[in-house]
């Protein structure tokens, strides 16, 4: 028998140019409004990683999708088929790396497409990020159809596959959608399940957690005697964690020597655990966990721990302060409107570097044949192997130029 409760089993982002409809498509598919924190609100653009979880479920009469425990098409009870958590990112592109932060997360996605503007830079720059993180179980969702005609919406179609013709999403089906009004959303639900399957969790594996958001979630005036400890936010993406683990978080708690900033990674205890905004004793891959612990609250406010790896003591990656990584760069830079050829990496030249939820920059400090050298300005916990997203500035914005992975 299934469960009453469960945790989301997997995460798909929602992708794509800024406006056309992500945050709207995911509040269609889930009820839930991402855009929520008032900077947000008052300039109507997603800002921060937002998460919001739903079930999909089928109908056994009509056979059609919905998230809904009573069949809008029908009225017949629908079935569980699974509890997913849509990731929306930000699509403008000043928050690239925000976007990229969010991909690495991400098991599939949905790239959201406007038909009454087709392919715009973001849609370009958010399919190569799924391309550098390797994310090919991708549904395209050509949105805002009911503002164009007909021939319009197969002219878009036939630019679409042009634009994903080698790229990993060629074999991506586009679903013709209107968020706005619920038109086709249970097409789109149907090829999610088609296309985006649940990924292998080998729960036994030692856990790891990327932390995407950090809090103080004490209200300010509260009694020393009633304070709770600092909470973090993120996604295991492998093990599981159970309250009363003891954690390790890496690299940790910045600190001042010589004048120099360096890391110290730091253990606690798990106090509590929710997962889907829910309190659970344990947590697996998929959605968005949230970890209390008895660390300070001083030291995770404001997101300070973002980009921070958690495991079990000792059983972390490596902390990098210098990076050696086999580069692969693109050939034009994407996300601009004239896609300038990417010129070969600089000696001394400052680069953006996205490593899972991590951003840093990277000072080159040495060139080889397809490889490079960096010394890090925030050191990284990360595996040998792992992907590395590359940014360089371009006129005033950082532009994704390839990826590199990390060398021993
Ligand atoms: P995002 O930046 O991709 O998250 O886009 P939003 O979801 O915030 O939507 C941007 C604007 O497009 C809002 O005014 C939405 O109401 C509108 N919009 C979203 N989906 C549709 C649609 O299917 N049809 C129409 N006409 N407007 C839509
Ligand atoms: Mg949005």
């Amino acid at each position: 028998k299934k469960k009453e409760f469960r945790q989301a089993e997997v995460n798909i982002g929602m992708v794509g140019h800024v406006d056309h409809g992500k945050t709207t498509l995911t509040k269609a598919l889930t009820g839930i409004w991402t855009d929520t924190h008032s900077e947000e609100l008052r300039r109507g653009i997603t800002i921060k990683i937002g998460f919001a979880d739903a079930e999909i479920r089928k109908c056994p009469k009509c056979g059609r999708y919905s998230t809904s425990p009573v069949c809008p098409y029908c009225g017949a009870k629908t079935e569980f088929e699974r509890r997913v958590s849509f990731i929306d990112a930000p699509g403008h592109e000043a928050l690239m790396t925000t976007m990229l932060a969010g991909a690495s997360l991400m098991d599939g996605a949905v790239l959201v497409i406007a038909a009454n503007e087709g392919v715009m830079p973001q849609t370009r720059e958010h399919l190569m990020a799924l391309q550098i993180v390797g994310n090919r179980n991708i549904v395209i969702a050509l949105n805002k159809i009911e503002l164009v005609n007909k021939e319009k919406v197969m002219e878009r179609y036939r630019e679409i596959k042009e634009f994903v013709r080698g790229t990993v999403a060629e074999n991506a089906p586009i679903i013709p959608i209107s968020a706005l009004h619920g038109a086709n959303v249970d097409v789109l639900l149907q090829a999610v399940e088609e296309f985006i399957p649940t990924p292998k969790h080998d729960l036994k594996k030692n856990p790891k957690m990327l932390i995407l958001r950090s809090f103080d979630v004490n209200k300010p005036g509260t009694k020393p005697e009633k304070l709770v400890g600092g909470v973090i936010g993120g996604s295991i993406i492998q093990g599981k964690l159970k309250v009363g683990d003891e954690i390790e978080i890496k690299p940790g708690v910045p600190y001042e020597e010589h004048g120099r900033i360096k890391y110290e990674p730091i253990t606690t205890e798990i106090v509590s655990l929710q997962a889907g905004g829910r309190f659970v004793d344990e947590a697996y891959p998929g959605g968005l966990v949230g970890v209390g612990t008895k660390l300070d609250p001083y030291l995770t406010k404001g997101d300070l721990m973002a980009g921070n790896v958690v495991g079990k003591p000792g059983k972390l990656p490596p902390v990098w302060n210098d990076l050696r990584l086999e580069v692969h760069l693109l050939e034009r830079v994407v996300g601009t409107e004239e896609e300038l050829k990417v010129e070969p990496i600089k000696r001394r030249e400052m680069l953006l570097l996205n490593v899972g939820t991590a951003r840093t920059m990277g000072l080159v400090t040495g060139l080889g044949k397809d490889e490079v050298e960096l010394k890090l300005q925030i050191p990284v916990c990360a595996e040998v192997g792992d992907r590395v997203a590359i940014s360089r500035q371009v006129g005033s914005r950082w532009r994704l130029i390839g990826y590199g992975l990390i060398k021993e």
